[in-house]
């Protein structure tokens, strides 16, 4: 199996518009292990349409519990044992996802407990198996290695992730402020995914969306990294390549490749890829 990732959905934040790409999340593939990163909106579908076999999911992480990351956890592994899922998940994250998938799980009782008596299908509650992710502490998935960091996302605790395996390093930023010591973190790694906005392009994103107050451009610029920040820490840390996705904005004509590429030009030389819904990176 190719080592890859594939950035499933590429906008950030949670509300979709027409035309617009899917909110976060990602396939990594490393070391013959798939690894689902964060489960925003229309992560089935990404993960279908790069051909993955819904029952082989056996690895998911999730970054932080902002919905944009996490809403679709629960029809994943729900459609998952609906298309055969029968051996173990195992879902790593901050504390919170088992209380999620417990409501979650009661608000589908009906339709689960149908499809148990009906059509005999496995215990769905016994397949998923959740871990909470202390920051700093190795864990296995498989044959990687995987570390967590706390990175700064106020006011939501999120972590930044590094797999190794095969000798490759790949590292997700998750959502965060521009925050040095990522560039430690993701030192030397052969692929940098980090999120992403472009300040000048905020104004109109904030009349675009028309329900928030100064108070969500404030969240934006304390919470988030600017295109040339995320470039910052690419160089920095010496990667070999570096992503952006998360994009902020995602969906404004006026902003497109031309202009993200002029966010990362002064601070970033090296082999770059601008996140869209269904790129696939080799690593
Ligand atoms: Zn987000
Ligand atoms: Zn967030």
């Amino acid at each position: 199996m190719a080592d890859f990732v594939a950035l499933l959905g590429t906008k950030g934040g949670p509300a979709i518009r027409p035309g617009s790409t899917n909110p976060t999340s990602s396939l990594l593939s490393l070391s013959g292990q798939r690894v689902v990163v964060d489960c925003g909106l229309g992560v089935t579908r990404g993960l279908v349409d790069q051909g993955m076999q819904l029952r082989d999911i056996n690895q998911i992480v999730i970054t932080h519990l902002h919905s944009d990351h996490y809403l679709e956890l629960g029809p994943l592994l729900h459609t998952a044992w609906t298309a055969g899922l029968k051996t173990p998940v195992e879902v790593w994250g901050p504390e919170g996802l088992a209380d999620y998938w417990r409501h979650f799980l009661a608000s589908m009782r009906f339709d689960i407990d149908i499809r148990l008596a009906d059509e005999g299908r496995p215990d769905l509650e016994g397949l998923i198996r959740f871990h909470v992710v202390t920051p700093g502490e190795d864990f296995r998935i498989g044959p990687l290695t995987v570390v967590a960091l706390a990175v700064e996302h106020p006011p939501v605790p999120a972590f930044a992730y590094r797999f190794e395996g095969g000798g490759k390093a790949v590292v997700f930023s998750g959502d965060t402020a521009h925050f040095p010591p990522l560039a430690e973190f993701a030192a030397d790694a052969d692929l940098l995914i980090h999120e992403a906005m472009l300040g000048e392009a905020l104004p109109a994103l904030m009349a675009r969306i028309g329900n928030g107050d100064d108070r969500l451009m404030k969240h934006w610029l304390r919470a988030h990294t600017l295109a040339s920040d995320a470039a910052r820490i690419a160089t920095a840390a010496g990667v070999k390549a570096l992503a952006l996705h998360h994009l902020i904005p995602s969906d404004d004509p006026a902003y497109g490749e031309a202009e993200w590429l002029a966010g990362i030009r002064d601070q970033w030389q090296g082999p770059f890829h601008l996140g869209r819904d269904g790129l696939r990176i080799d690593v």
